[in-house]
This record gives C-alpha cells, sequence and structure tokens, in this order.
C-alpha cells in the first residue's frame, strides 16, 4: 500500500532536499506545489518545537494528509541564542539572508574568536489530520566567523564555520551540507521512525 506524505514547505530547495532524505519505496512525496491553496501557518511560537508542529498539524487538518514540516535557525551564545526562531526575519525582512548576515556580524563586531560558539538547530514535527504524531530534532555545532565565506548553501551558511577543516557551511556542496547537517540529521531521524507511524496511521484508517 502507498502512503503519501505532503512535506510542508514552501520553499522549493528545501523540499527537494527533505524528499532526497525519506524518499522510501511505498512512500508518495508530495509537495505543496501540489496544493495551491494550502495555508500558510503563521510562525510565531516561542520555540522550534511549537512552530514546527503547529506548521504540521494545520497543514495536516487543511489538507487532510500526513504531513512533515520543520522549522530551523540559529543560536549565538554570545547573543544568548538569538536570532533563534527570528532567524529569517533577523535584518528586518523576512528571507534577506544579506540583512540577516549583515546584522549578526555588525552585532559580533567585539566578540574575540574564541566565543564565537553557535549552532543550527532545526526540528521536524509530523502530524496526521486532528494531531501530531512525533517531534524530532537535529544541532550542528560551530562558529560565527568575522566575514562571510563561500557561495553555496543559504542563509547564514557563509558565516557559519564548522569545526575542523575550518570551512564555512558555504564551502560545502550541498550532498557535503545534507549528511552533516542540522537539518539532515531531523529528517533522517524521522525517516527512521516512519514506518512504525504509516502502520498506526493505517491501523487508525480501518
Ligand atoms: P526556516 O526553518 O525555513 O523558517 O528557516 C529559518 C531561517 O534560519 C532561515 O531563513 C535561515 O536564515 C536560517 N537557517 C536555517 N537553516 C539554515 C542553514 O542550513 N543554513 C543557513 N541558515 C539557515
Amino acid at each position: 500500500m502507498t502512503t503519501t506524505i505532503v512535506i510542508g514547505t514552501h520553499n522549493r530547495k528545501k523540499g527537494r532536499e527533505i524528499a532526497q532524505i525519506l524518499e522510501t519505496p511505498g512512500l508518495r512525496l508530495l509537495t505543496l506545489d501540489h496544493f495551491p491553496g494550502a495555508p500558510e501557518p503563521v510562525e510565531d511560537g516561542a520555540t522550534f518545537e511549537e512552530n514546527a508542529t503547529t506548521k504540521a498539524v494545520e497543514l495536516a487538518d487543511a489538507l487532510g494528509e500526513m504531513v512533515v514540516a520543520d522549522d530551523s535557525g540559529l543560536e549565538v551564545d554570545a547573543l544568548g541564542g538569538r536570532p533563534g526562531v527570528q532567524s529569517a526575519r533577523y535584518g528586518g525582512e523576512h528571507g534577506n539572508d544579506q540583512l540577516n548576515t549583515e546584522k549578526l556580524l555588525r552585532e559580533m563586531k567585539d566578540v574575540p574568536v574564541g566565543d564565537r560558539t553557535a549552532r543550527f538547530r532545526a526540528v521536524a514535527a509530523l502530524a496526521v489530520p486532528g494531531r501530531s504524531l512525533a517531534v524530532v530534532d537535529g544541532v550542528l555545532e560551530g562558529s560565527i566567523a568575522t566575514e562571510p565565506r563561500g557561495c553555496n548553501g543559504f542563509g547564514y551558511d557563509p558565516v557559519f564555520i564548522l569545526p575542523g577543516e575550518g570551512k564555512t557551511c558555504a564551502q560545502l556542496e550541498p550532498e557535503e551540507k545534507n549528511e552533516i547537517s542540522h537539518r539532515g540529521q531531523a529528517f533522517r531521524k524521522l525517516k527512521a521512525a516512519l514506518p512504525r507511524f504509516i502502520s498506526l496511521a493505517h491501523e487508525e484508517r480501518k
């Protein structure tokens, strides 16, 4: 029996990345491109967990399908965990990577190298109409550069230095980033738990 899961994002790049990870025989993965009338849940929760769960449940209710959704962002220790859930709109304009990165570097101007630790965090939620089934997370530790480097990726990738070789995330190939990324970790955890939730959903439909 084929099971359908809708990937709850309007971001095509992110949708492809998630589909690549979740791909399994017997699983039909759709994106919101298949549902032009899908609502756009407001992400105004205090935590990534809250936002990911709200998004997954609201979309599952609206579409009548099983849905995965995620929320993610950057937590900088010297800034008390900011930008956190504000990551996408930190610079004042939703999704403006350049403004976000510039503001971050400005705020970190006087922070010494040893105190620039940070992490990307991602939370993925799975829901069916009426309720959330699972919430998992992934974390990628690193530090904030003093200037951007590299041109791959998106968001804060050019200023996020990985431990070890000192490369930024924007200096990685997409596959290399998927292997270690916070989002990759979260969705691989979800993939491992999927068979159990799929049979549960089938049982409930009987
Ligand atoms: P959302 O999960 O799509 O709401 O993303 C929130 C924001 O966090 C993005 O707009 C980026 O600014 C930042 N972000 C999340 N994941 C990454 C990443 O892998 N690289 C760079 N920035 C990220």
